[in-house]
C-alpha cells in the first residue's frame, strides 16, 4: 500500500482514504462519495478495511463485530474506489496487536469524556491506527463521518498536533428513513430490538424540539433526566451516557441552547448504539 501511495505520490496524484471497519453500508458509501469528490476525477480514493483490535476494550464486541470482505470490495467497486485496504491484523501490528505494539498515539484533551470516559484506551487504539493509516496511504485528504463526532475531533487534533500533511473532512450522519442513523452493528438488532433502538433518534428530536421551543438556555440537568426517562421507556435499553457540550472544545455545556451539541450512548439488548446532533 504505502510503495503504492509513494507511487501515486510521486506522479502528482491526489488521493482521498476513507477509514472504515469494514460490513460497509450506505453512510460508509457517502464519505466514498465525498472523497471522490475531494480526490477528483484524476485521483484515486482508497478504503481502508480493518476492523482494528486495539481500539475495543476486553469485554466489547471485537470477536464478533461483522466482517465481510467480499460484499465490501462489492460495494466498493461499484462505488468506483480506486484501492480497498484490508490488511491482515499482523500487518498492522507487529506480532499482533497485543504483543506488537509499544508506540501509542495518544491524544490527551479532547478524549477524555465521552466515548472515553466509557471506553478506556479506545482513543489511543483510533489515534494509533489513524496514524498509521495516514502513514500507509499518504492521503491528501480523509474523510470522517459525523456519527462519531468525538472521533473526529480527536482525528482533527491529532492531524494538527503531529502535522501530517493532510486535511479532514467531516460528512454528515446517513439515517435510516425512521432515523436510526445507519451502523455496521445495526445488524446485531434483532426482531423489536431494532424497533426499541428508535429511542435515541427520539431523545435527539424530542431534545431539538424543546431547545428549539425554549426562549433562552435550558438546563442540560433537566434534559438529562428528560432523555434519560425516555429511554427507560424502551425495556431493552440502558443509557451508558448522554452529554451536552461545546462542539469544538467538547467541554460540558451546564445550559443548552441552540449551537450546544448532544450526544449519547445507549446499550439496546446487549449492543451498544451511539448518536448526535448539533441542537
Ligand atoms: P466504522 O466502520 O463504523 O468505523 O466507520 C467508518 C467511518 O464511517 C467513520 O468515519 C464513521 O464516522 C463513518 N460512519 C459510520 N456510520 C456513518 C453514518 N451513518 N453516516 C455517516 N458516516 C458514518
Amino acid at each position: 500500500m504505502q510503495r503504492q501511495a509513494l507511487r501515486w505520490r510521486r506522479q502528482g496524484t491526489r488521493v482521498g482514504l476513507v477509514p472504515t471497519m469494514g460490513s460497509l453500508h450506505a453512510g460508509h458509501l457517502s464519505l466514498v462519495r465525498r472523497a471522490r469528490r475531494l480526490a477528483g476525477p484524476a485521483g484515486k480514493v482508497v478504503v481502508s478495511v480493518f476492523v482494528n483490535p486495539t481500539q475495543f476494550g476486553p469485554q466489547e464486541d471485537f470477536s464478533r463485530y461483522p466482517r465481510d470482505l467480499g460484499q465490501d470490495v462489492r460495494l466498493c467497486r461499484q462505488a468506483g474506489v480506486d484501492a480497498v485496504f484490508a490488511p491482515e491484523e499482523r500487518e498492522m501490528y507487529w506480532r499482533g496487536a497485543t504483543a506488537g505494539a509499544s508506540t501509542w498515539v495518544v491524544e490527551e484533551a479532547l478524549s477524555r469524556g465521552l466515548e472515553g470516559a466509557s471506553r478506556p484506551n479506545h482513543f489511543r487504539g483510533v489515534g494509533t491506527v489513524v496514524a498509521k493509516l495516514f502513514n500507509l496511504v499518504l492521503p491528501d485528504v480523509a474523510v470522517f463521518g459525523a456519527k462519531d463526532y468525538q472521533q473526529a475531533a480527536v482525528v482533527k487534533r491529532l492531524v494538527r498536533d503531529l502535522n501530517f500533511p493532510l486535511k479532514v473532512v467531516v460528512a454528515p450522519t446517513c439515517r435510516e428513513p425512521d432515523g436510526l442513523a445507519m451502523s455496521s452493528r445495526n445488524r446485531y438488532l434483532e426482531g423489536d430490538l431494532r424497533e426499541q433502538a428508535l429511542v435515541l433518534w427520539r431523545a435527539v428530536c424530542h431534545t431539538q424540539a424543546a431547545v428549539r421551543q425554549a426562549a433562552r438556555p435550558l438546563p442540560a440537568a433537566r434534559l438529562k433526566d428528560g432523555i434519560q426517562r425516555l429511554v427507560a421507556q424502551a425495556p431493552a435499553a440502558r443509557l451508558d451516557y448522554v452529554e451536552f457540550f461545546d462542539p469544538e472544545t467538547l467541554a460540558p455545556a451546564a445550559r443548552v441552547g441552540r449551537g450546544t451539541q448532544l450526544a449519547l450512548a445507549v446499550f439496546v439488548g446487549r449492543t451498544r448504539l451511539i448518536d448526535n446532533v448539533r441542537l
